[in-house]
């Protein structure tokens, strides 16, 4: 059987570092918010290449505060791609914001800059492109949009750690760089972790209040904020394996290859472009018999997912507030798609086996 996913596997050559990081915290005898947190807030900034990075609960946290932190008008609109994962969505909403869909580009799955501007009214104030599946969203194009219209991005970094477009890494374009270290992602914890990344001192300090009940000084209280601070154990786990991560990127890139140069062309699969160095967080393709597709590969033992199965304007969750957009695009992709195998510790021989029995479908 070649599994999907194995986070125990995954985590396999980490464990002794991991363990000397848990032991130094424990005895250290402090637990939220020292030094563990601050050094992997240096360490991953820099890594980005941004003056700050903040860490956080989770991926849903760092993209709903960042958004709190510009202080929108309620029912402000937010632009967003058609094909995100819900979280996106759902920050924009307990934001007391409105989601303004709009349609991925049918080859790369990102957000279509050239459908943006039709989407623009006098109430957006923000664009937030996701970087899906470990590629960059065409970030020149968007930025161009938001400076001609004076609004903010907040990028949906989940997927893309150490992802690039024109050599320049994914959080560090727009405002705010919204980060999950969810166990799956390319840089995962061994539970719920997030952050932002920022070039802007004062979003920096607003946040670093905002993640602590609006508080700077212990006991006084400046803004109403929330509880969603980056503990310290998991800090020095992401210390551990933030070190590693361009290994883990770069394997799932040689994966990655396996599978764009000896598929057959029935599979539609990811588009390679020179200014995008993608990370393949996710690696899907698409196929007009996707379901039967994904039965064929599990009775010859192979797991995959599909990276999703309904797209967020269809949820229950979402009637009444994103189920009136119309999104063909969107439909056709979640209708098609298939994620492969093409975690950290596959290997080359996985994906080749995988290949030889995909040709045959
Ligand atoms: C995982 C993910 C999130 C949410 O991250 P959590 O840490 O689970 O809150 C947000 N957006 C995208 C695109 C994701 O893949």
């Amino acid at each position: 059987m070649i599994e999907y996913e194995n986070l125990l596997k995954l985590n396999e050559s980490f464990v002794s570092e991991f363990q000397k990081s848990f032991t130094s915290t424990l005895q250290s005898g402090w637990f939220i918010l020292g030094k563990n947190v601050e050094a992997f807030e240096k360490e991953f900034s820099k890594y980005v290449g941004t003056s700050y990075c903040v860490g956080l609960a989770s991926g849903l946290d760092a993209l709903l505060l960042s958004l709190k932190v510009f202080e929108f008008p309620v029912n402000s609109e937010v632009i967003v791609p058609s094909n995100t994962y819900i979280a996106t969505i759902l920050a924009i909403i307990q934001a007391g914001l409105k989601p303004v869909l709009v349609e991925p580009d049918i080859k790369t799955y990102n957000i279509d800059p050239d459908k943006i501007e039709e989407k623009i009214t006098s109430h957006t104030v923000a664009i937030m492109p996701v970087h899906l599946y470990g590629k960059c969203a065409e970030m020149d194009k968007i930025i161009g949009i938001s400076k001609k219209y004076n609004l903010k991005i907040i990028e949906d970094c989940a997927q893309a750690h150490g992802a690039m477009f024109k050599n320049k890494k994914a959080g560090a374009f727009g405002d705010f760089g919204a980060f999950s270290f969810y166990p799956t992602k390319n840089l995962g914890a061994l539970g719920d972790a997030g952050g932002i990344t920022t070039n802007a001192k004062e979003f920096a300090s607003k946040m670093k209040m905002l993640r602590n009940y609006g508080s700077n000084i212990k006991y006084y209280n400046e803004l109403p904020g929330y509880n969603s601070r980056l503990d310290e154990v998991q800090a020095g786990f992401l210390s551990v394996k933030l070190k590693k991560l361009d290994d883990i990127n770069k394997h799932k890139r040689k994966l990655a290859d396996i599978y764009i140069k000896n598929l057959k062309n029935d599979f539609i699969k990811p588009v390679v472009n020179t200014d995008y160095y993608d990370v393949f967080h996710i690696f899907a393709i698409r196929h007009p018999k996707r379901n039967q597709l994904k039965e064929y590969l599990l009775k010859n033992d192979i797991k995959t997912e599909i990276h999703y199965p309904l797209p967020p304007n269809k949820q229950k969750a979402m009637k009444g507030i994103c189920d009136h957009f119309n999104c063909p695009i969107s439909d056709e992709i979640h209708n098609t798609i298939l994620s492969l195998p093409i975690s950290y510790f596959h290997t080359l021989d996985d994906v080749s086996e995988i290949v030889e029995v995909l040709n045959k479908f």
